[in-house]
């Protein structure tokens, strides 16, 4: 087998595990993940446990052939698709990695991230450029985690974040948050990686046309502004709110990030081979309005539920975008649901039949870990 016909057989493999089978084993998802990056501190301890679980379920399993370096491609991990500030212990929040010939590139870290990373074999020690679609703090939470525990286990090269108003000051924050631990270390164990010149922090314009963000030899990524902070929100602040494609030499994949329906992200999102997109469930939408008029009327206009109502997708809005954009598969994201829908059941059905007619091409319910 060639090395792309053995691209296109794993990713057909990986495509097709959200559509026909709407729950992945971890073992499937893991044994994937295992074989995106040979370099990871923890992969011979994940190899062992994904083997020890093969072990139980018979001979054809133990032949897998063991990998010994990055998979060629462009592939997404999924590392937290639950949507919103919310904390729970089945899925962490959002944040993805597009993983090129073996190079991970972070888009968003919220609370988990980097755990996530850990379990999914992206090396975190190997990443050094994050993207953030914004700054909410379900997209950032363990941005501090990530950089601290990146000088102390070893990182020499420099880590650098692309991201909307507000990113510079951010990273140079997070690093004053582990900078106690960078002092004691440093006169302790004799340190010498400079914390202050290993960590920097970007702020991207966000406009109406894409704008330019990175590009290196493997990837080239653009933004636009997408429709998560309304125009009376915008008055008061100087924040933004992106939408981000990832072009590869392979695939084009499109974050939308959090928004409502976007004419811009449609124009980013144009052909793209995978439409990474956020979804709410809509009775939560619906509950969100009418709570969000009762706040109104009790004197806070500007409420949490006037958020979630004005400035989130429905189903129909991600069809919509994703018809009106041509792409060929989309993948939902930073998902919410109702509480009495549970944690861990969501309602993946609901999500795809609520697409329907209006985006006729794949989708896929993002889980944790998934491999696309
Ligand atoms: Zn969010
Ligand atoms: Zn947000």
């Amino acid at each position: 087998m060639t090395p792309s016909s053995d691209v296109r057989a794993h990713r057909a493999e990986g495509a097709g595990i959200g559509v026909e089978r709407q729950t992945v084993s971890r073992r499937a998802i893991l044994r994937k993940a295992l074989a995106l990056s040979g370099c990871s501190l923890f992969s011979s301890v994940l190899a062992a446990a994904a083997y020890a679980q093969d072990a139980g379920s018979g001979p054809a399993i133990a032949a897998l052939p063991v990998r010994t370096g990055p998979r060629p491609g462009a592939w997404v991990v999924l590392l937290g698709t639950r949507g919103g500030p919310g904390l729970e212990v089945n899925r962490a929040q959002t944040a993805s990695a597009v993983v090129v010939d073996g190079q991970p590139y972070l888009i968003d870290c919220g609370y988990g991230a980097l755990r996530q990373m850990v379990a999914s074999n992206v090396g975190y020690l190997q990443t050094s450029t994050i993207f953030f679609t914004h700054l909410h703090d379900d997209h950032t939470g363990d941005l501090a985690a990530l950089l601290s525990y990146q000088w102390t286990n070893g990182k020499t090269s420099a880590t650098d974040a692309y991201g909307p108003y507000g990113t510079a000051r951010m990273v140079a924050a997070a690093v004053d948050f582990f900078r106690a631990n960078v002092e004691i270390r440093t006169a302790d164990e004799g340190r010498t990686v400079d914390v202050d010149k290993q960590f920097h922090g970007h702020d991207v314009a966000a406009a109406d046309a894409p704008v330019p963000m990175f590009r290196d030899e493997r990837v080239n990524v653009t933004g636009i502004e997408n429709t998560h902070y309304p125009a009376r929100s915008k008055a008061n602040m100087p924040h933004r709110s992106l939408a981000l494609r990832v072009d590869t030499e392979d695939r084009s994949i499109v974050f939308a990030g959090d928004t409502a329906y976007s004419s811009n992200v449609v124009k980013l999102a144009r052909g793209a081979d995978l439409f990474v997109c956020e979804v709410v469930d809509p009775t939560v939408l619906q509950q969100a309005q009418e709570r969000a008029k009762e706040a109104a009327a009790a004197g806070n206009p500007n409420n949490i539920f006037r958020h979630v109502a004005d400035t989130h997708c429905s189903p129909q809005d991600v069809a919509r975008m994703a018809a009106e954009a041509g792409v060929k598969t989309v993948v939902l994201n930073h998902q919410v649901a109702a509480p009495s829908q549970g944690t861990i059941a969501y309602p993946a059905t609901a999500f795809i039949q609520g697409m329907r007619p209006t985006f006729g091409g794949e989708v896929i319910v993002g889980q944790d870990l998934m491999v696309l």
